[in-house]
């Protein structure tokens, strides 16, 4: 959202709570107050005016982490006013940041005889944008080396329309041709055969989504892995394959391990995630590594004093608190390989409880059930009907809408391109969705089904061309 001009707004200013020396002296909403406030009053206003916002446990909306541990959240605010770029009045905290590095490539199958490197960001959107600079810069320095004229047309990048906003951005700031490939039908993923009839010279690379943003599906990489290496085979132009695996990335590692989607294949270079989504940390942070240093120009990398020398680094952003990457070494620390294991798989656990009880409805047709990514998609059955042979009249976003009655936030929207008629919802499960909430959900989802039933008022028309719900 931008925002903009609000001098034509009716009420702007702030009214302090009773007995408060404050009370009905005016401050303004819209310009600085002139005089300072007392601590006290100042933040019991701004804890009025956030009152009135959904409660997050109960947002089945979002992908980002909505709860983490006392201790991470005191070693957060403990930690909230060290500088993650200054490596050298922090360099413990660098060594930090260099752990979890470390052990995400370990999590990714990084060989220990490649030199990979990464970095943290702020979220996946940066690290993408990271790993998206290197395959254009990797491209442009091996197409100009191959005598291609780089000026003749766009370099393009190959990604299912299942991709996340993120990837837009990418190709609109950095001039690049976005090259959509239609979901697979019945998959709802990246149709590898269409994906490689789109290459050309002037392909930088290739993404496969490890859990889209839509479905939760995955793409399969280990097909696409294959293509490239016989493209590869018979051209001077390399192919390289990026993973944006936002969600996946840190939920595979400890559910599937034996899935074939990461350094393990020869093509995938580099790979992103989001710390908060199944990483279990609060929102911001994401990580990027690189399989070798060579698949990362330098012209990328920037060098900051560190201890009286100094340090390459590759960001976009330069000062934040690292103040979330404490608290993903605290995570990793905290729970180790066998705690990750058990908290995805609760959560998988719960999505496909939840999944059997949209079901048993037999209102809706299941895209996904969560036992792979916890998230549960459905459509509503064509001329869908009760048991008592009563039709449905409602559409998801009449459900949506009753779901927020009972506080929780359920997305209805179109898939991407191609099949924007068909509108889904999404539910999707977090390690903070523990069975006892989960069983409350299923109660008001049931009871929302049967108070549709009898609703004389529905207010919603299916849309068509809107986004998917993106985080
Ligand atoms: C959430 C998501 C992103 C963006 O991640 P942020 O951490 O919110 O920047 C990118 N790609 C996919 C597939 C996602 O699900």
């Amino acid at each position: 959202m931008l925002y903009g001009n609000k001098n034509k707004e009716a009420i702007k200013s702030l009214s302090t709570g009773y007995g408060s020396r404050k009370t009905g002296s005016n401050i303004p909403k819209y310009k600085l107050n002139d005089d300072p406030l007392d601590a006290k009053v100042a933040r019991g206003l701004i804890e009025n005016q956030l009152l009135d916002e959904g409660n997050s446990r109960l947002n089945l909306a979002t992908f980002c982490q909505t709860f983490m541990e006392r201790e991470a959240v005191e070693l957060m605010s403990n930690t909230l006013d060290k500088n993650a770029i200054d490596k050298s009045e922090y360099p413990q905290t660098a060594e930090l940041e260099n752990r979890c590095v470390n052990i995400i490539a370990n999590l990714w199958n990084a060989s220990p005889q490649e030199e990979y490197l990464g970095t943290s960001t702020v979220g996946s959107s940066e690290a993408c944008m990271l790993a998206g600079m290197a395959m254009k810069f990797r491209w442009r320095n091996a197409a100009v080396k191959r005598g291609i004229d780089i000026n003749k047309q766009k370099p393009n990048l190959i990604i299912s329309a299942a991709y996340q906003v993120c990837w837009e951005k990418f190709c609109v700031y950095w001039d690049i041709e976005m090259r959509q490939v239609p979901i697979d039908k019945e998959n709802f993923t990246l149709d590898v055969d269409r994906a490689m009839s789109y290459v050309d010279e002037y392909t930088i690379g290739i993404v496969g989504i490890m859990g889209t943003t839509y479905t939760g599906a995955y793409d399969d990489i280990e097909a696409l892995d294959e293509a490239v290496s016989r493209y590869n085979e018979s051209h001077q132009h390399q192919l390289v394959i990026h993973i944006d695996g936002a969600s996946g990335g840190m939920f595979v590692p400890f559910t599937e391990p034996e899935l074939k989607w990461d350094f393990r294949l020869p093509n995938v270079v580099s790979i992103s995630t989001s710390g908060h989504k199944y990483g279990l940390t609060y929102p911001g942070v994401g990580w990027v590594v690189w399989r070798d240093k060579k698949y990362l120009p330098e012209e990328l990398i920037f060098e900051v004093s560190y201890l009286g020398g100094s340090m390459p680094t590759m960001a976009i952003n330069f000062s934040r608190s690292a103040s979330q990457i404490v608290a993903q070494y605290y995570n990793f620390l905290r729970y180790g390989r066998q705690g990750y294991s058990q908290i995805q798989k609760k959560t998988q656990e719960v999505a496909m409880m939840i999944c059997d009880a949209i079901k048993a409805t037999g209102l809706f047709d299941i895209y996904n059930d969560g036992s792979r990514m916890p998230i549960i998609c459905y459509k509503l059955k064509e001329s869908a009907a009760y048991q008592d042979g009563t039709d449905v009249k409602w559409n998801l976003y009449d459900l949506s809408d009753r779901l927020r009655m009972h506080g929780w936030q359920v997305p209805a929207y179109p898939l991407p391109k191609d099949m924007s008629k068909t509108t889904i919802q999404r539910v999707v499960c977090r390690a903070d969705l523990t069975y006892n909430l989960a069983e409350a959900f299923i109660q008001d989802f049931q009871s929302c089904v049967e108070e549709l039933k009898k609703a004389h008022i529905l207010c919603n028309e299916e849309k068509d061309g809107a986004y998917g719900f993106t985080h």
